[in-house]
């Protein structure tokens, strides 16, 4: 088990992966929205779109376009900044690394991101 196991080099990977994600769902990428309204037209796998724009496919459909979803991703800059990133805000524990590759803006680990979605929905 990976714990607390975050180097500079991981937080500036997130950060990277977190700007990304800011200028996505803001709105910044049109190349990006483009390619999502082809593929919402044509309805097919994301496959032969290519793995790149697969990677960055998977994060739109976990991201969504809102407001919301922009927020949590500053909130996780924010967190970078103030050396809290990696933590779940439910339980403390370290969030796995594999979770935070898949969404770098995920605020819980999984069994609290569950508990809570299932509270909430
Ligand atoms: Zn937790």
């Amino acid at each position: 088990m990976a714990r607390k196991a975050l180097t500079a080099a991981d937080l500036k990977k997130y950060e990277a992966a977190l700007r990304h994600m800011l200028g996505v769902v803001t709105g910044d990428i049109d190349v990006l929205a483009e390619e999502t309204s082809h593929e919402a037209g044509r309805d097919v796998s994301t496959e032969d779109a290519g793995s790149e724009i697969a990677a960055l496919e998977l994060s739109l459909e976990l991201l969504g376009k809102d407001e919301q979803t922009a927020q949590e991703i500053l909130d996780a800059l924010d967190r970078i900044k103030a050396k809290a990133y990696g933590d779940c805000e439910e339980c403390g524990e370290p969030i796995p690394k594999g979770r935070l590759e898949a969404m770098p803006h995920a605020r819980n680990c999984i069994d609290c991101q569950r508990a809570l979605e299932k509270g909430t929905y």
